[in-house]
C-alpha cells in the first residue's frame, strides 16, 4: 500500500506523461488484480475510485457498477447511511476510528446479503486531496484469515466455564434438594409425634427436630459453596461500544449464514453508545441467539435477521434479535429457557438458560415472543454506561 501511495504522490508532485501514465495505470491494474484481499480506493467524498478484482468476486459487484458510487454501497444499514458522516468527522477532527487500526465489520454484497470482512485503511495524501484505500478480507471465507475470528472465538470459548457453572448449579440443586426432604420428613414426623401429646414420645421428638435441624444445615452449607463458585465466576463489567460488541459477535454468529441465504439489517447500532457489561459474556448470549436464528430459518422462504438496539426506561439498553423462521416450538414453549430443553438432534438445549442467567448477572431481562411477521423476536436488555 505505502509503494502505490509514493507513486500517487510522485504522480500529483510532478505529472508524469501520457506513456508514462499508461505503464502506471497497467502495473497499478495488475497489482490490483493479485492482491489476494479485495482492495477498494475512495476519495474523500467516499466515492469509489478503484475496485479491485478480489473486491468484485468478495461483494459481487462489478468494478463499473461501483465506479464514481458512494463506497456506502458496501456496507449494511446503519452504517450505509452514516458513512458519508464517518469521513466528514475523521476530516474535521482527525480521530482515527477504522484507518490504521484494523477491525471486523459487516460488509454488504450486491445481492443485499452481509457478510463478515476485515477492514484496514490506509490514507493517501493526493494533489486534489486526500485517497483512502481500504484493504478487505472475507473472514467468513478465507481459511489464512479465519485467525482473527479464532482469536474471538477463543475469547469467547472462555464463557463455557459460564455452561459448567450451568451444570454445577443443577447438580447443587439437586444436592439441596436431598437434605431439604429429609428434614422435611424429620419434620413430619416431629409434627405426628408432637400431636399425639405423649410423654414418652418426647426423646423421639427432640431426636426428629435435631436432624431436621442438621440436614437443613447441610443444606445452608451447600449453598454457601455455591454462593462462594458464583463469586469466583463473577463477570468483569465495564463500559463497552455496544456497536463493536455487536459486530464482532456477529462476524462469528454469521460464519456459514451466506450459504444458508440469510438477509441480515442492523437497525440503529452505531450511536447506541456504551453499555456496562462483561464484554464476552454479551458476545456469548448474541452469537447464541443469532445462530438460533439462523437455524431457526433453514428451509424457510424469508430468511431475515435483524438485530437492533433501544434505550429502553432504567437507563438500560434493549438489543432485539428478530427471525423469520420456524417460531417457538409450542411444546417447548413453556420451558423455553429451562437447560437441556431443545427440539434440535444435536442440540444441548442450554444455550437459552446460559444466556439468561449471563442477562440477570447482569441486572437485565431476557424474553422471547413470537414475530407477528412470521418467527420470533428475542430481547435482552442491559444496563447504560453513564
Ligand atoms: P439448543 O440450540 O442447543 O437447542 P438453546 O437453549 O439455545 O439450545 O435453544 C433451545 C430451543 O429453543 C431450541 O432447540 C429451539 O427449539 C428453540 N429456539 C431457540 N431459538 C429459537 C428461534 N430463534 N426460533 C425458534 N426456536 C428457537
Amino acid at each position: 500500500m505505502s509503494g502505490l501511495g509514493q507513486q500517487e504522490e510522485r504522480a500529483s508532485a510532478e505529472p508524469p506523461g501520457q506513456e508514462a501514465l499508461l505503464e502506471r495505470e497497467a502495473q497499478l491494474r495488475s497489482i490490483l488484480e493479485t492482491v489476494p484481499d479485495g482492495m477498494i480506493v475512495i476519495d474523500e467524498r467516499g466515492i469509489v475510485q478503484s475496485f479491485s478484482a478480489a473486491a468484485e468476486r468478495m461483494f459481487g459487484f462489478t468494478a463499473a457498477e461501483v465506479y464514481g458510487r458512494n463506497v456506502s454501497l458496501l456496507m449494511p444499514s446503519p452504517h450505509s447511511e452514516h458513512h458519508d458522516d464517518y469521513i466528514q468527522r475523521y476530516l474535521t477532527t482527525g480521530v482515527r476510528r477504522i484507518i490504521g487500526i484494523g477491525r471486523v465489520v459487516a460488509g454488504r454484497r450486491k445481492d443485499g446479503s452481509t457478510f463478515p470482512v476485515e477492514l484496514a485503511v490506509g490514507e493517501v495524501k493526493v494533489a486534489g486531496g486526500r485517497l483512502f484505500t481500504a484493504f478487505v478480507r472475507d473472514v467468513s471465507e478465507r481459511q489464512a484469515t479465519r485467525q482473527r475470528l479464532q482469536e474471538l472465538q477463543a475469547d469467547l470459548s472462555h464463557v463455557s466455564r459460564v455452561s459448567e457453572m450451568g451444570q454445577m448449579a443443577s447438580a447443587l440443586a439437586h444436592e439441596i434438594n436431598q437434605p431439604l426432604t429429609a428434614a422435611s420428613n424429620y419434620l413430619q414426623a416431629a409434627q405426628r409425634l408432637h400431636a399425639r401429646r405423649d410423654e414418652a414420645d418426647m426423646p423421639l421428638l427432640g431426636e426428629a427436630l435435631e436432624k431436621a435441624r442438621s440436614q437443613v444445615e447441610r443444606a445452608s452449607e451447600i449453598l454457601r459453596r455455591l454462593r462462594g463458585f458464583i463469586k469466583k465466576g463473577e463477570p468483569e463489567q465495564q463500559a463497552e461500544d455496544i456497536a463493536k460488541l455487536i459486530e464482532e459477535a456477529s462476524a462469528i454468529a454469521l460464519v456459514g449464514a451466506r450459504e444458508r441465504g440469510v438477509m441480515v439489517h442492523f437497525h440503529p447500532v452505531p450511536e447506541s453508545g456504551s453499555v456496562f457489561v462483561d464484554r464476552i459474556q454479551i458476545q456469548q448470549v448474541i452469537v447464541n441467539l443469532m445462530r438460533n436464528a439462523v437455524e431457526a430459518m433453514d428451509g424457510h422462504p424469508r430468511r431475515e435477521l435483524t438485530v437492533a438496539t433501544e434505550p429502553v426506561a432504567g437507563d438500560m439498553l434493549a438489543v432485539t434479535v428478530i427471525d423469520t423462521g420456524s417460531g417457538i416450538a409450542p411444546e417447548i414453549a413453556e420451558r423455553l429457557f429451562q437447560p437441556f430443553v431443545t427440539t434440535k438432534s444435536a442440540g444441548m438445549g442450554v444455550g437459552l438458560s446460559i444466556c439468561r442467567s449471563i442477562i440477570e448477572g447482569h441486572g437485565g431481562q431476557l424474553s422471547a415472543k413470537p414475530n407477528p411477521a412470521g418467527g420470533t423476536i428475542f430481547s435482552f436488555t442491559v444496563p447504560l454506561a453513564r
